[in-house]
């Protein structure tokens, strides 16, 4: 049994302007956690690969066809047209990995964010901010994967990603990656301890303690 064995787990939203951290903040707090107690949803994206990138681990490479097809199908669970690129979430792996009691993180822009939280209300959504617009472009070229044209529509796109943080429940700015992993962490260990979950878990116990006050 992990701490987090108990029927639901967490959904957590990371949102952010591209290149401002979020797939290093969620690489960076699994590497710390078990796969049975926390994961992040690998998306279905019409991007081509990376260099490097491997098809199921980094995103399920799909044609526009092979897309369609499953929107069609009702198979999203969320899903947006991203930077010129689908992009969307499996419903099945969603609903299956909540249910054996592990929390998902999904790294998605703010058009699937709002999906997500009409479908699921509980989902806990985070926006990452980076110290400045510099320092983003710094961290996109840094990142050496995308040419200039892409990192030059990805920085036009800035400020349209940036003007939805309010939509969000945290605001965390990624200076010091090391002081923002942490943030994240309390986040996710906060959430567990809200108290419609701890309820379920120490169900036994609230019921000894209440029964034997008085
Ligand atoms: P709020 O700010 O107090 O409304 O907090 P939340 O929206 O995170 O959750 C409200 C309560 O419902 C919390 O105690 C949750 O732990 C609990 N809850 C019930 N079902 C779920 C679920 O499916 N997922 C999550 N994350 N929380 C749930
Ligand atoms: P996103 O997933 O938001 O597009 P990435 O996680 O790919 O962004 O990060 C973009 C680049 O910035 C990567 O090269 C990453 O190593 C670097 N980076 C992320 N966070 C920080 C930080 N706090 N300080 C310096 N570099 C960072
Ligand atoms: P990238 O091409 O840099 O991997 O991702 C580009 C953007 O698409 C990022 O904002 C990322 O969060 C978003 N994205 C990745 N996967 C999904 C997804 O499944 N759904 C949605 N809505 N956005 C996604």
């Amino acid at each position: 049994m992990t701490t987090n064995s108990i029927a639901t787990g967490n959904l957590f939203i990371l949102a952010a302007p591209s290149g401002a951290g979020k797939s290093s903040l969620i690489r960076a707090l699994l590497e710390r956690h078990s796969h049975d107690s926390m994961q992040v949803s690998v998306s279905c994206t019409t991007r081509a690969p990376r260099p490097g990138e491997v098809d199921g681990e980094h995103y399920h490479f799909l044609s526009e066809a092979e897309f369609k097809e499953k929107i069609a199908n009702d198979e999203f669970y969320e899903w947006a047209h991203v930077f010129g690129n689908y992009y969307g979430t499996s419903r099945v792996y969603i609903e299956q990995t909540l249910a054996e009691g592990i929390d998902v993180f999904l790294d998605i822009d703010w058009q699937g964010a709002r999906q997500v939280r009409e479908a699921h209300p509980h989902a806990q959504s985070i926006f990452i901010i980076p110290p400045s617009l510099e320092i983003l472009e710094q961290r996109l070229r840094g990142r050496g994967q995308d040419s200039d044209e892409v990192i030059r529509g990805r920085m036009a796109k800035a400020q349209a990603e940036l003007s939805h943080y309010h939509e969000f429940d945290y605001l965390l700015v990624n200076d010091k990656f090391a002081q923002t992993l942490a943030q994240l962490e309390h986040i996710v260990f906060a959430q567990r301890l809200k108290v419609g979950l701890q309820q379920v878990r120490h169900a036994a116990k609230l019921k000894d303690l209440l029964a034997n006050g008085g």
